[in-house]
């Protein structure tokens, strides 16, 4: 039986957990979702079977009783070589993935101030790790370590210098892991090598967020101190006024309302009044539903509006790349966006883009476009699985 790595990102309610072979090839995947309440449920990729949750299932419960399903189910029947975590944010301590030992995981730690609501839940699926493989090596790789090559013109906030001396606000930007891979990938498929090859990333998931990477470095990205800056996504809003929390303050609602809708209340949803999700907007605006038409074309004109400031930071530009459940499925964004970026020579082949590049190595630009439009479906868990692999066998524990 081949030898395993195992990939784990505990979200707020949710774990996903992969298992790739050592040659990095994915051999299942799993899920349990609705974590810490009454309906916790969870499933194997492989199996027609839901596994048993017990009600309330803690991500420590869901994670033991994954990993038992899937030695029963001989898919990881020894221990894995290595595993790989997904750990939100890095701070400025991390640049890169970390082999995780006492000294890092308190650096982790260091950070959650940052990230309350993801790195705590993040060491919590480190700890159960570590309890249950004291002895396989385990290695986080950081939402946030691809973008600490900014610099400093891109990621400080024209405030008093204080607040990043003193609490490091500043510009993080996330989706590293996603934007590092369209990098590699990128360069992959235009033949050329990522230390050459110029890009702008767009992740456009529930989630989204743009990067520029220059030589195969990110030199700037739209999310900023929290995920919540930038484009319009699901039920973010993306960049607003600041000034928006003194005038809402005015009309009773507290810092911590505001915050709470414009992370969950506001973007396609909050838009449309319908859905946060894309598929069923367009299906809603071919229908004739005007707040969800005008929701996808709010969307779209940002994401535009940000691939023209992508630009402030590249000499050359290698290929504009769409990932994420929209950037990769929806051929109507990708049209509707670079529709507004004529002048800047972006053209898309109206066929290429409807099949998603699926014939034509993700390449979606027509013929007279000033340069290359690819469509790159993202693995994360690929790069941490590669990323686990490369630490575990490079250091000792
Ligand atoms: P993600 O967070 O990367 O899983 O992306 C989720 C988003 O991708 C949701 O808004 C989905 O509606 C959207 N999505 C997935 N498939 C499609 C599709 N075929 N067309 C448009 N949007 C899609």
């Amino acid at each position: 039986m081949d030898a395993n790595l195992l990939v784990i990102n505990c979200g707020s309610s949710s774990l996903k957990l992969a298992v790739f072979d050592s040659r990095h090839r994915k051999q299942a995947s799993a899920l349990a979702e609705r974590l810490n309440s009454n309906d916790a449920f969870a499933r194997i990729s492989a199996s027609e079977q839901p596994v048993q949750l017990p009600s309330g299932a803690s991500h420590e419960t869901a994670l033991s009783t994954l990993i038992n399903a899937l030695k029963d189910q001989a898919i990881m029947a020894n221990d894995p070589i290595a595993i790989g975590h997904r750990v939100v944010h890095g701070g400025e301590t991390f640049r890169e993935a970390a082999l995780l030992n006492d000294e890092s995981i308190a650096a982790i730690e260091d950070c959650a101030s940052l990230a309350p609501l993801h790195n705590p839940v993040n060491l919590a699926g480190i700890a159960a790790t570590r309890s249950l493989y004291p002895s396989v090596p385990q290695v986080a790789v950081f939402d946030t370590a691809f973008h600490q090559t900014l610099p400093a013109r891109a990621f400080l906030y024209a405030l008093p210098e204080a607040y990043y001396r003193d609490w490091a606000v500043r510009r993080y930007g996330f989706h590293g892991t996603s934007h590092f891979f369209m990098a590699q990938e990128a360069a992959r498929r235009l033949g050329r090598t990522p230390a050459t090859t110029s890009i702008i990333s767009a992740h456009l998931g529930n989630g989204c967020s743009i990067t520029a990477i220059r030589d195969g470095i990110s030199v700037d990205t739209s999310m900023g101190l929290t995920p919540l800056e930038g484009l319009v996504m699901g039920t973010r809003s993306g960049d607003v006024d600041p000034g928006l929390f003194d005038f809402l303050a005015d009309k009773g609602i507290s810092a911590e309302e505001i915050t709470e809708v414009l992370n969950t209340k506001s973007g396609l949803l909050g838009l449309s009044g319908q859905t946060n999700d894309m598929r069923s907007l367009c299906d809603l605006a071919d229908h004739g539903h005007e707040p969800s038409a005008l929701a996808i074309d709010i969307f779209c004109f940002r994401l535009a509006k940000y691939v023209g400031a992508m630009m402030a930071s590249l000499t050359s530009l290698d290929a504009l790349v769409f990932t994420g459940g929209i950037g990769e499925n929806s051929a109507r964004v990708r049209q509707q966006a670079l529709s507004h970026l004529r002048l800047m020579g972006f053209q898309i082949d109206s066929e290429l883009n409807e099949a998603h590049g699926a014939y034509s190595q993700g390449r979606v630009e027509s013929s007279d476009s000033r340069f290359p439009v690819l469509v790159i479906p993202t693995d994360e868990e690929l790069v941490i699985a590669r990323e686990a692999s490369r630490l575990a066998t490079s250091s000792p524990v």
